[in-house]
């Protein structure tokens, strides 16, 4: 026998919550753990810009064969103007190599398999908390993690100086992995301040960032988010990214995102790009097509590029007026200042409930959280509002 010693892996924290508030018969329940965004009906609706590309795609697209290994270069060069901005010298001048891979995850994994394969370093440091899932990827791809902190509990602030003081300790050549823009699970991003503070040091230690965009567009706008990002380019010679197309296109299913990595020097970038197609050639192949033809047809046309800004701006603003109507409403009904909720960032937020409170909200009144206090603002809408703050209150005045 092979596989009867192994033993069953732990549920996904997040997946477990979804299957368990599917088996939840309540009418009334409430899903504040997943990490997608809803309109204001509770739903997570194909945006009317990519319906429009996909009617294209369906009429002009003529073959389903292979792509280039990297993805279309079309893609690539479009991804590259979102993140450093239309007039960057990393758009066009060789220096940014960008390769499709299956969502922002398997930008990560590509990348970070990258980076173990050429061994460019052995320990990558992790903001503690983070997305859970950096961890494992780090580990599957050989990688050693270490932690950095990064929330001040007591403040619902960025822990800054002892994220740098730990940071401190890191060697030379180890990378550290940032969160661009709506730090996922705090909400919380550095000030731009902070970010010069950070990509000076970055560059001073000669650590190599790698800094995950999963949410371009749904903090303060698509420019003002990649304000980290191009603090870090403005000092760090090299650099990785991992961007994502799944939220701020709604293109969840259909795996689009991008890694670029910057080098110095356009030689070292074909280098670079030579070995990171191997990556991709032994863990995928070549990636998957729709998303990246929906994303190069939308951004290629001035029509649908509008209409894109257009609803992203839609889906930014809605999450910002729950943030201050929920605070607002927390206050009116006795629960406590949660003001900080509205200086948080992008879909998430840590509200501050532990984990006894959480469980009281799903075991009493049938909404689900993450145990650590994260919520998803985006779950949040005109009507369940009313119930989630009843039920907060009633869990913080226990
Ligand atoms: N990075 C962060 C911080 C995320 O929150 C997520 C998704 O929740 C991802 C990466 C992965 O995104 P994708 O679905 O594009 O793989």
């Amino acid at each position: 026998m092979f596989f009867d010693r192994i033993d069953a892996a732990p549920a996904d924290p997040i997946l477990g919550l979804n299957e368990a508030f599917k088996k939840d018969t309540r009418a009334n329940k409430t899903n504040l753990g997943v990490g997608v965004y809803q309109n204001n009906e509770g739903k997570t609706v194909i945006l009317d810009c990519v319906k429009e590309a996909e009617k294209i795609l369906l009429e002009k697209e003529e073959t389903k064969s292979y792509l280039p290994i990297t993805g279309l270069p079309e893609f690539g060069r479009l991804a590259r103007e979102l993140i450093f901005g239309k007039d960057s010298e990393f758009v066009d001048g060789g220096k940014a190599v960008s390769c499709h891979c299956p969502g922002g995850t398997g930008a990560l994994r590509i990348g970070a398999d990258f980076i173990h394969q050429q061994n460019i370093a052995s320990t990558i440091w992790i903001s503690d908390p983070t997305w859970a899932n950096h961890y494992q990827i780090a580990t599957s791809a050989g990688l050693k993690f270490e932690r950095y902190p990064y929330y001040d509990r007591a403040n619902h602030n960025l822990a800054f100086d002892r994220m740098i003081e730990t940071l401190s300790q890191a060697k030379e050549g180890d990378v550290v992995l940032l969160h661009a823009c709506c730090h996922n699970p705090t909400g919380i991003d550095p000030t731009h301040e902070q970010w010069e503070i950070i990509a000076k040091f970055l560059a001073e230690k000669k650590l190599l960032p790698f800094i995950d965009f999963a949410y371009q567009g749904f903090g303060h706008g698509i420019e003002e988010d990649a304000f980290g990002v191009r603090t870090i380019a403005k000092y760090n010679p090299e650099f990785l990214i991992a961007s994502s197309f799944s939220k701020n296109f709604g293109l969840y299913s259909e795996r689009s995102g991008v890694l670029t990595v910057v080098s110095a020097d356009v030689e070292t970038a074909v280098k670079v790009m030579s070995q990171v197609k191997i990556a991709v050639r032994t863990a995928i192949s070549n990636p998957p097509a729709h998303g990246e033809k929906i994303v190069t047809t939308v951004l290629s046309d001035p029509t649908l590029r509008a209409k894109w800004e257009d609803e992203l701006k839609g889906m930014r603003e809605r999450i910002s007026k729950m943030r201050v109507l929920l605070s607002h409403k927390l206050k009116d009904a006795g629960a406590g200042d949660f003001d900080f909720i509205t200086e948080q960032n992008g879909m998430f937020s840590f509200s501050g409930l532990d984990k006894d409170q959480i469980e009281a909200l799903k075991r009493d009144f049938g909404i689900y959280a993450v145990a650590s206090g994260r919520i998803c603002v985006a779950g949040i809408n005109s009507n369940n509002i009313d119930s989630i703050v009843e039920a907060i209150t009633a869990v913080v005045k226990k």
